[in-house]
């Protein structure tokens, strides 16, 4: 830190200037005066990580800043501030650790990254009293994290909801608007550059939601949770029929991260689930985000905007950046991860939620008796039946009471071994409906 007049200059560097880094380099250039009355020290950029310098950017950055030795910048006698955009494990890992072990403080939207490593990089970070902050990791430009961490601190969240990633959230919005088939949801995803061209598997296998559910669960139940415990599912066997027989039901078909207390621990789980349309989660269209919360005292609350974007999730960047910079000015630090409470992770197993079953069966009499019985064998209650079609085209839709997946499972292999049964045709979760 170098104080000039009556205001301190603090240096920051950039590791990234791709969609979100251009981004924050352009406004804090552009709001400079403004950031520096707001956090109380003007910040210079001092350097700027990339890997390939010649390639051309959406800002111009001075070529004097522009290094592809981001090692060098990390521990660069002077800089205070670190703020981590190139994304990935390695070697924003190493970085950010060589980083606070410097004594600087650290900004970063790397949800992979945090979702596997927020331990070593919080300790690192109170072993070096520096910061570190990610609000943009989770749901772009949505204030969560802090409003968890902070603002719902002496409340009890039961349980956290959410569509965390817009790339599904618009495919399965088209599916639904269009009744388009994956396959074809998905290329107009990326032909718009909401889905990756190469590799779409981070968004619609669910690897990118159980990453923010991790962090989610973590902050939301002072408790450790890695992306590893979070069971996930992705879109990629969501079927036109499925987004049909939700739509039969009054549902819409919705990726959801589900982070809740239960059986006295933590279950998080990331899978495509129906859900009421008049739930105001299943207003969210396009590639928005919305995180519902449901706290003891607090009650109901929705977190909705972008999750994503150049400039929506720089804004969650900055916010951090005046965050560590008041920090700084104070002598103080932000909070540490809190993770007292240590509660057990539920296996998916013991997991609770409503399924819908629709079954291909012989329509002929006597068949509703032995399918009814399976379900109340493995203690699945039925909440409603109903039977579509005759002959050979008879199809049973169920929809249980709130049952546990193990005791789900083991009907659905019942019920596929009965000769009654042609096919079991689909079978989904049904989330966010009181049980009645
Ligand atoms: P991006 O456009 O791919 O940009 C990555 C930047 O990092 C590029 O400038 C790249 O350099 C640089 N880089 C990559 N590896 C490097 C290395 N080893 N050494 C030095 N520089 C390196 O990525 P992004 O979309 O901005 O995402 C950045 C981070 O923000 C990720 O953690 C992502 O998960 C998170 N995030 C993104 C969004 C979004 O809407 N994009 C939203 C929320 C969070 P070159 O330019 O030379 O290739």
């Amino acid at each position: 830190m170098r104080t000039t007049g009556d205001r301190a200059t603090l240096k920051v560097v950039l590791l990234g200037c791709g969609v979100v880094g251009a981004a924050v380099y352009r406004l804090l250039a552009e709001q400079s005066a403004d950031l520096s009355a707001r956090a109380g020290a003007a910040l210079e950029v001092v350097g700027v990580a990339v890997r390939d310098p010649g390639r051309p950017r959406t800002v111009t950055v001075p070529p004097d800043l522009l290094t592809t030795d981001a090692g060098a910048l990390v521990t660069r006698p002077g800089v205070d501030i670190v703020i981590e955009l190139m994304g990935g494990i390695e070697p924003a890992r190493t970085l950010l650790l060589a980083a606070l072990n410097a004594g600087k403080s650290v900004v970063t939207a790397n949800k992979a990254l945090l979702a596997s490593h927020s331990a070593e990089l919080h300790e690192a970070a109170r072993r070096n009293n520096a910061d570190i902050y990610y609000e943009a990791a989770v749901a772009g430009a949505i204030p969560l994290l802090r409003p968890l961490r902070e603002s719902l601190a002496g409340d009890e969240v039961r349980r956290v909801l959410g569509i965390v990633n817009g790339t599904t959230n618009y495919i399965l919005d088209k599916m639904d608007t269009s009744g388009a088939d994956f396959g074809a949801a998905l290329t107009e995803a990326q032909d718009l550059g909401y889905a990756e061209k190469d590799d779409p598997g981070t968004d619609v296998e669910g690897y990118d939601a159980a990453a923010k559910a991790a962090i989610l669960a973590s902050i939301a139940f002072h408790t450790e949770v890695t992306a590893a415990d979070v069971y996930r599912e992705g879109i990629t066997q969501v079927t036109a029929a499925d987004i049909a027989s939700a739509r039969t039901l009054g549902c819409v078909v919705k990726l959801l991260a589900i982070c809740e207390r239960s059986h006295g621990g933590v279950s998080a789980r990331v899978y495509p689930a129906m859900i009421p349309r008049e739930h105001p989660l299943a207003a969210v269209r396009g590639a928005y985000n919305a995180v519902f919360v449901e706290a003891e005292s607090a009650g109901r609350l929705m977190f909705y905007g972008a999750g994503a974007g150049g400039q929506p999730t720089a804004s969650a960047v900055l916010g951090d950046i005046v965050t560590v910079v008041r920090n700084r000015l104070a002598g103080l630090r932000g909070p540490d991860a809190s993770t007292y409470a240590e509660l057990p992770l539920v296996p998916i197993g013991d997991a609770l939620t409503r399924y819908y079953v629709q079954l291909d069966v012989a329509d002929r009499p006597g068949v509703l008796a032995p399918i009814a019985d399976a379900f109340a064998q493995h203690g699945v209650s039925i909440k409603a039946m109903r039977q579509e079609g005759r002959g050979d085209d008879a199809n049973l839709l169920i929809v249980t009471h709130t049952a546990r997946e193990d005791d789900l499972a083991q009907t659905v292999a019942s019920l596929s071994a009965m000769t009654a049964v042609r096919k079991v045709a689909s079978v989904m979760r049904v989330e966010a409906e009181d049980d009645e």
